[in-house]
């Protein structure tokens, strides 16, 4: 596909135009965005000052003291509208992801199409915020239970989803009752722009309930990040990226009793058994591992091959390895994209070393030239190893595939979960009691366990996150929109009497 503009800078400034966003806020600033595909420079971002953040938070809170009045379903026809805004713009906004990060062109659709799905989810949710009746113990007394809105909610965001994650979060905060600030990851200022313009739109059609300060985007890196974090008009911090980043912020939030929502590393494996269809499973093994570049938190990185399919499958799986398109995600229908940067290409290739030096056969990994010396392309490695030894039970975000064999399902199972991660799993069979055991209390350790699917490309539908290092967080669907409000226990005494609870006697 040829771009219509001469450079990919021009492009992103054209759809930034398009989409509301005022010049001097990406051309006149002091934080340099380069774009992957080509190294080159496409935006000079307004950065906020660390000291301009509690301005911003006091800004939110007012907004909170109204929008929390904001009856849900009213709040959630402003979540309805902005979905609508990214439907208009689901292509402008899917094509500056993929300028802005690399990503492959369907999967910075994908990335919007996920936010419009969240938003659908947010507008029914809206009418369905319950609480719970439960029976008392004492005559002429209820018992109820209710959620409020939590107060201002704090988002810090990752590369690698530069909008969905945002989006997980802010549809359900916005219909819970609390204003977002949001501190997006300094490597894609950009499309977080794109998304405050359409949250604009969506808010000045939605009219004066909602408040100013309802939705704030803050621009920087960790020192911004850190004023958000502390500041004790924000009750509710979701972080997502790397574990080191995890437990800095989790130890701020929990030094002042905040709540976090932490959405961190994986190191996510799959378990292929004999009973598997080795065609889907090659097919879904190539997409989890090598999709998005290796650059998802759920992407595949340890794969686990029973013995009676390992020549078979490693076979195929090296032929795919060695044949799979590499290339710029704007100049061809490349399936891999680059990644994001010099710094990922080092620890990729540091990480082979330590393979090798471990008694791994690396195949793939090296270093392809799509665009020149400022963009970092590779071809995935797919990497048998001999044990979990090494660099196997790190997350390392570029496309490295571990693979080990395994004779029994037990030991498979001891080796996916003997990592200090605990994102999401997967198992490839037709075995009922093999899958249904992986799927037991003594199966997988993970937030996310599939059956005949990789561990990537998870639903809205359901919580989204992961145990051990990976935070314990959860977003997204099921009930994660709790974590958004604070609960509220009542005990309603109708009648003429005191009767107090466990048979207490207090006569004054
Ligand atoms: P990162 O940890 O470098 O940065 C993430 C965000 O945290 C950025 O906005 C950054 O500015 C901010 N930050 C860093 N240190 C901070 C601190 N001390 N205080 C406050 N903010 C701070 O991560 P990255 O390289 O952008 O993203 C890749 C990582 O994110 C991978 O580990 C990946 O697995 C993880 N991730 C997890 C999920 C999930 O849902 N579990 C989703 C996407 C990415």
């Amino acid at each position: 596909m040829s771009r219509p503009d001469a450079t990919i800078a021009a492009e992103a400034q054209r759809i930034l135009e398009r989409l509301g966003v005022a010049r001097d806020r990406f051309e006149a600033g002091t934080l340099a965005v380069r774009s992957p595909i080509t190294g080159e420079p496409i935006g000079r971002v307004v950065e906020t000052a660390a000291v301009a953040v509690p301005e911003a938070i006091r800004w939110a809170h007012a907004a909170f003291l109204r929008w929390q009045l904001v009856p849900a379903p009213r709040r959630g026809e402003l979540v309805r509208l902005l979905g609508e805004e990214l439907r208009t713009e689901k292509q402008a906004l899917g094509r500056l992801v993929t300028l802005e990060v690399g990503k492959v062109v369907s999967e910075g659709l994908g990335e919007v199409q996920e936010m419009i799905d969240i938003c659908d989810f947010a507008v029914g949710l809206s009418r369905q915020l319950h609480g719970l009746v439960l029976p008392s113990e004492r005559p002429d007394h209820k018992l109820t239970e209710q959620w409020h809105p939590a107060g201002v909610v704090g988002i810090i965001s990752a590369f690698n989803f530069p909008v969905a994650v945002w989006s997980w979060n802010a549809a359900l905060a916005l219909v819970c009752g609390d204003p977002l600030v949001w501190k997006p990851s300094e490597k894609a200022p950009l499309t977080a722009l794109a998304v405050d313009a359409l949250m604009r739109r969506a808010a000045a059609r939605f009219g004066d309930d909602a408040p100013d300060g309802l939705a704030t985007v803050l621009i920087g890196g960790q020192e911004v990040g850190e004023a958000l974090v502390d500041d004790p008009r924000v009750p509710v911090v979701s972080a997502t990226g790397s574990t080191r980043m995890g437990r800095a912020v989790g130890e701020r939030l929990a030094r002042r009793f905040a709540k976090p929502i932490l959405e961190l590393g994986g190191n996510n494996a799959s378990i292929v058994t004999p009973s598997a269809d080795l065609d889907l499973t090659l097919r879904a093994v190539a997409f989890a591992a090598m999709g998005t570049a290796g650059q998802r938190c759920t992407t595949l990185r340890r794969l686990m091959v029973h013995d009676d399919v390992y020549e078979t499958l490693v076979g195929r799986l090296v032929a795919v390895y060695r044949t799979i398109s590499v290339g710029s995600p704007v100049a061809g229908d490349a399936l891999v994209g680059p990644l994001i940067d010099g710094a990922a290409f080092a620890a990729m290739g540091k990480a082979l070393d330590a393979a090798r030096a471990a008694g791994g056969t690396v195949h793939g990994g090296e270093r392809v030239d799509v665009n020149g010396a400022a963009s970092f392309y590779v071809r995935p490695a797919l990497v048998e190893m001999p044990g979990q030894v090494g660099p196997v039970a790190e997350e390392t975000f570029a496309p490295i595939l571990y693979v080990l064999r395994y004779r029994d399902l037990d030991q498979a199972i001891a080796l996916q979960n003997g990592v200090p991660q605990g994102l999401s799993s997967s198992i490839f069979g037709n075995d009922l009691r093999e899958v249904e055991r992986y799927l037991s209390a003594a199966g997988s350790d993970c937030g996310i366990a599939n059956v005949n699917m990789g561990p990537s490309g998870a639903e809205i539908g359901g919580a989204f996150g992961g145990e051990k290092e990976t935070g314990g967080g959860r977003e997204s669907g099921s009930d994660a929109w709790r974590g958004y409000m604070r609960r509220q226990t009542n005990a309603i005494n109708y009648g003429r009497t005191l009767p107090l609870a466990q048979g207490v006697t207090f006569e004054v």
